[in-house]
């Protein structure tokens, strides 16, 4: 039986446009389609697969962990889920963790935490979040409609009550808007899918500083940003303080589904027996890996490799805007990085995200007018300057008329 692209036209919901090829397999940095055509990849599936494709070690991590325990739930503990939540708490300032399988998910528990804690503290009508345009922090209802985007949110029933979106790094909104029934604000230090926005430092102290005052938590949504991506074990390291809770996922599992919330003693023991909780949340199979995800990345010299190569890749950007003009600011930390589109490439990121997989390159978008670029943490040199060229002959290739669709 043979699929092709139009297989997912006939029998999949079509809440996706995905590119013409079926892709196959992977090896390092690259992705092969059913032709066998490689590809370069600096999406790492969304920044998931952060060590790449068909890593040997955690193939083989997942190999032996199959044979003793795929699965068990959390009315047991097991070895494995255990170990990764010793490492990540030895490894950060937090001291409690709890597993979900998805962003999306463990920015739901964070925000149920936040509401439960100052419900248990203060009473019922402290449930406000403060948000921020343009941030994303998932699909589920709960986690959409914190996230800053109206087109994610409209035309599914009423809105979550008690959301305020506020615009991102206006401190005097800010002030106009927290009160004392704010229990938490929830925020991405970079903003991914809303265009590899930064937040302002001095922003950023106003939120932990007017949180406090109203005793209300600062929720740090690392799920992009964390587990190496910007160049340190997580964003928040940089920015001198530490979230009240933090979401982790994404690179977490190298390629398998879970997330993470991890926040101190205090906030925890909110989620009291019953309150919340996830049947695959922390399976072992995940939580193996992402031990070895976690002594891998949390290595200073492979964070500082990390650093490097996104220097690199800063660079090539700049260098062809110098040549093509095409960028208006190329931006980011680590491996996360963005290039915000001008002149005649504005607004075209889908069709150079096109030139550029003809060009054997797969790249992001954030929205419609920036170029994401997350390729595997452990990228070779080489292979991010092929992929830098590979860029630069999409741009060059570039005809705004016979683009025009
Ligand atoms: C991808 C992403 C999410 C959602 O994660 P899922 O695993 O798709 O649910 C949430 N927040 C941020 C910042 C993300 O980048």
């Amino acid at each position: 039986m043979s699929v092709t692209r139009s297989t997912f036209d006939e029998v999949m919901v079509p809440c996706y446009n995905p590119l013409p090829m079926v892709i196959t397999h992977g090896e390092g940095s690259y992705l092969f389609d059913s032709n066998d055509h490689a590809y370069l990849d600096f999406t790492s599936g969304i920044a998931v697969n952060c060590l790449g494709h068909h890593h040997k070690k955690v193939c083989k991590i997942i190999k032996k962990q199959s044979k003793k325990l795929l699965h068990v739930s959390n009315i047991f503990v097991n070895d494995k889920t255990l170990t990764l939540a010793q490492k990540l708490v030895q490894k950060t300032p937090f001291t409690k963790v709890f597993f979900q399988n998805s962003g999306a998910e463990a920015n739901e528990a964070a925000l149920k935490l936040a509401r439960r804690r100052a419900y248990d503290l203060y009473g019922e009508d402290k449930y406000e979040i403060i948000s921020f345009l343009h941030g994303f922090h998932g699909r589920t209802l709960f986690s959409v409609n914190v996230g800053g985007q109206e087109k994610y949110v409209k035309g599914f029933g009423p809105k979550i009550d008690g959301v305020t979106h506020l615009p991102f790094n206006d401190i005097q909104a800010l002030k106009n808007a927290i009160s004392d029934k704010t229990c938490a604000i929830m925020l991405e230090l970079i903003q991914g899918e809303g265009g590899i926005l930064p937040v302002d430092p001095d922003f950023l102290q106003e939120v932990v500083k007017l949180a406090h005052e109203h005793n209300a938590l600062v929720i740090v949504d690392e799920v992009q940003t964390g587990v190496g991506r910007c160049g340190t074990f997580y964003a928040f390291e940089q920015f001198g303080f530490t979230p009240d809770i933090m979401t982790s996922a994404k690179g977490l599992g190298a390629g398998l589904p879970i997330g993470a919330v991890l926040t101190t003693d205090d906030i925890a023991k909110h989620f009291s027996v019953g309150t919340h909780g996830s049947t695959f949340g922390g399976n072992p199979l995940a939580c193996a890996v992402g031990s070895y995800v976690v002594d891998t990345i949390s290595d200073p010299q492979f964070l500082a490799e990390v650093r490097r190569k996104g220097e690199i890749l800063k660079k090539g950007l700049e260098d062809i805007s110098e040549r093509y003009s095409c960028f208006k600011e190329v931006r980011g930390r680590g491996l996360l990085v963005g290039a915000e589109l001008t002149g005649k490439y504005e607004n075209n990121g889908a069709v150079i995200q096109k030139l550029c997989a003809e060009n054997d390159l797969f790249i992001l978008l954030a929205g419609g007018n920036v170029l994401r670029l997350a390729p595997p943490l452990n990228i070779s040199e080489e292979d991010l300057n092929l992929g830098i060229q590979r860029l630069a002959m999409a741009i060059a290739s570039f005809a705004p008329e016979a683009q025009h669709k």
